[in-house]
């Protein structure tokens, strides 16, 4: 009998052209968010849980939810994709195609490989952090992640659907570098994924020395997000805490008073709009730029 419900599924699936559908990454996703969400609830209460702000479904928590979605679903991706009609993707490709150290084959215990590629990808993560932070164009795009006016679980996947096309860029070099492993351990993308989500979550634990010197905690991402500008540019490590040290970007854990951007333009206008308001931004600059250049050269 339940085999022939999974065959129905499967020729269903096969019916709709639905077999390249990444289905691991959706339901990964879906019972690595319920877990948090309920281990949430138990340390900080039903009052201030996330799950008590979704079903609220205020503004900011309703466009969390619509990324959520979108993530979850796969559509961003291919909203990314076609709304850059598909230049980033092509040129990564290009540049995995022919270019390749592949310096991870040099060493041989597979534990090993996989630790250098972790350490060697979360600095990569610092970096391209640092990139959407310091530049003006990609900051219009990244400033949606800071538009967010409270933290729920689902903050996590905030991101404009042009973030992780661009973020290409950044991920390829690890992999030119580096190559990849030849295990990937589900553990250490449970691990990376589980902190994603706590750090956006209600708690505002400091971890103590591990949130000091390890790994970046809940109220260091908190102040990450804060709108008072001494908080600015700090603590902008994705899982470990040490590359803000290491670069003179970290601030210890205090707590802060909101979230948010200081003059914030996004969550009244609806999702969609928060999208184009950032596209929008980018390409003045863009072009105010070009414009600034042109003019440059016409005076000399
Ligand atoms: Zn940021
Ligand atoms: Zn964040």
């Amino acid at each position: 009998m339940l085999e022939r419900i999974i065959t129905k599924i499967k020729s269903l699936i096969h019916g709709f052209g639905l077999d390249h559908f990444p289905w691991e990454v959706m339901f990964f996703s879906i019972i690595i968010t319920s877990y948090v969400l309920m281990i949430e609830v138990k340390f900080v209460g039903w009052e201030k849980s996330s799950l008590k702000k979704i079903i609220k479904f205020d503004k900011s928590t309703r466009s969390d939810f619509i990324c959520w979605v979108m993530d979850t679903f796969n559509i961003s991706n291919v909203f990314g994709f076609v709304l850059s009609f598909g230049v980033f993707y092509f040129l990564v490709g290009l540049i995995q195609k022919n270019f390749g150290l592949n310096l991870i084959t040099h060493i041989a215990n597979p534990y090993l490989q996989a630790a250098i590629i972790f350490i060697a990808g979360d600095f990569k993560n610092y970096v391209r952090h640092y990139a959407f932070h310091k530049s003006k164009i990609l900051w219009e795009l990244h400033q949606f992640h800071h538009s967010a006016t409270h933290f729920n679980v689902l903050t996590r996947q905030r991101v404009h659907f042009l973030d992780p096309e661009i973020s290409r860029f950044f991920d390829v070099m690890v992999f030119v570098l580096l190559g990849s492993p030849i295990y990937s351990y589900i553990a250490v993308r449970i691990f990376k994924e589980a902190h994603q989500l706590i750090i956006h979550s209600a708690l505002t634990s400091d971890w103590g020395f591990i949130g000091k010197y390890i790994l970046v905690s809940p109220a260091a991402h908190r102040l990450h997000h804060s709108t008072e500008e001494r908080h600015y540019n700090k603590n902008m490590g994705n899982t470990f805490i040490f590359w803000d040290r290491l670069f003179g970007t970290y601030h210890p854990a205090e707590p802060i008073k909101n979230i948010g951007l200081p003059e914030n333009k996004f969550n009244k206008d609806g999702y969609f709009k928060d999208l184009w308001k950032c596209i929008i931004g980018a390409t003045n600059i863009l072009f105010h730029r070009n414009k600034m250049n042109i003019l440059k050269k016409e005076n000399k």
